[in-house]
């Protein structure tokens, strides 16, 4: 039966866990760019599931093949093969430059996934090598060692004890990583751009001297690209922009465009440290997640899309910035990488972080807000201008509201 939005509002308040802070919307449908409520509202979305719908809604080489598979077989379990599952692997170790791929179900997984190996790795040279250094500010996933390789206490409080070995350093601080690296650090573990605490891109040659300290002390690098890989940055993988190659890189969100699935993929030498049984998982890289993922694998990488992405992701800073001009008391800073921008307010507004989203939501934009003062811009891949300007008019109107 179709209940109202006022009766599943209801419903979810008695019956679901109250872990999510929820926008008042029914999700009914989605096309292209837009998503629409259950009351007949559009919204143009320029949060894309949190980084996931790299191709919108309703892609129809997508929705095909997810169709296709799902008639075919869904499940089967890693005891046996798939087609999907092997085209999907050699893709994305042919795209990284790495050797070997594995699937899992969601981001969290790909990090602990990633450390496991790494720590297993690095027991064989010795047994005493565990440290694991991740960035304050970073987001890592909500499993007890991704929250707490997360730099951010407050996902952390209230779970103690929780997994050891683990130090933090500030992203962009070479000096501090230095001074805490040592012989006996297994991992280094950063996001290429930092997304959930504020949109940060590395310094010029952060991720060059991240590079030479990890080859000094036989550290790996693991690279979380679960939010700003996928072609985001305007590249496949963040890091082809900054000229270093991981030992390590993991990926979730916008991989198979929208259906669960995760990935780490590691150098040969790496994937020596696990024999048969070391790790596994029942649903990691079924044929539908991976059906899935071959469609984005076939259309991200190419020159022409991830020029767009590019493109408009200039336009769009370009238009950011001119915002920032026209309301220099409220926005302190436009940051980012192609198509994960972020614009930090200053605390002259008149309106909160959350209120701005609800507003642009009020005028059918959906945009994000994290760590309570950077709106966040984590579109589909598909955008083009005009979709910019239409998000940029609605901000302006908010933004004056604001002042
Ligand atoms: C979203 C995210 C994760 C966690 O992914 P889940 O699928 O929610 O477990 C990890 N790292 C980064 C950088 C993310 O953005």
């Amino acid at each position: 039966m179709q209940e109202t939005a006022k009766q599943i509002f209801d419903k979810d308040a008695k019956d679901y866990l109250p872990v999510f802070n929820r926008y008042k919307i029914v999700v009914d449908h989605g096309e292209g760019v837009y998503t629409y409520d259950n009351e007949g509202n559009k919204y143009i979305d320029f949060l894309a599931g949190i980084a996931v719908n790299v191709l919108g809604h309703n892609y129809k080489p997508l929705v095909n093949a997810i169709s296709e598979q799902a008639a075919k077989v869904i499940h089967i379990s890693n005891l046996y093969y798939t087609q999907a599952q092997a085209d999907a692997a050699s893709k994305l170790v042919k795209l990284s430059g790495l050797n070997r791929a594995f699937f899992c179900n969601s981001g969290a997984e790909a990090n602990e996934g990633a450390m496991k190996i790494a720590r297993k790795f690095a027991h064989n040279i010795d047994k005493e090598k565990s440290q694991i250094i991740t960035a304050w500010n970073s987001f890592h996933g909500r499993t007890l060692a991704t929250l707490t390789a997360t730099g951010q206490p407050h996902y952390q409080e209230g779970y103690e004890p929780l997994p050891g070995g683990f130090d933090y350093v500030h992203y962009n601080d070479i000096e501090e990583l230095e001074k805490t690296m040592n012989d006996k650090t297994c991992a280094v573990m950063l996001e290429t751009i930092q997304g959930e605490g504020g949109v940060y891109p590395p310094k010029n040659d952060y991720f060059k001297k991240v590079r030479e300290l990890c080859d000094k002390y036989k550290a790996l690098l693991i690279l979380d690209e679960i939010q700003c890989g996928i072609g985001r940055s305007g590249k496949f993988f963040a890091y082809e922009n900054y000229g270093i190659k991981p030992d390590i890189v993991t990926l979730a969100k916008g991989l198979a465009g929208g259906v669960p699935i995760g990935a780490f993929i590691v150098t040969e030498e790496v994937a020596a440290a696990f024999k048969p049984g070391d790790h596994g998982t029942t649903f990691g890289g079924n044929p539908l997640a991976c059906a899935a993922a071959n469609v984005v694998l076939d259309t991200i990488p190419n020159k022409e899309f991830l020029t767009n992405v590019v493109e408009v992701g200039d336009y769009f800073k370009g238009a950011l910035v001119g915002l920032k001009a026209k309301y220099s008391t409220l926005i302190a800073d436009v940051r980012g990488e192609g198509l994960l921008l972020g614009a930090e307010l200053t605390n002259q507004n008149k309106l909160s972080g959350v209120e701005i989203v609800n507003e642009c939501m009020k005028r059918g934009a959906i945009i994000n807000c994290t760590v309570g003062k950077v709106l966040r811009f984590i579109p589909p891949l598909i955008i083009t201008k005009e979709h910019v300007d239409e998000v940029i008019k609605i901000l302006d109107e908010v933004l004056k509201m604001s002042l």
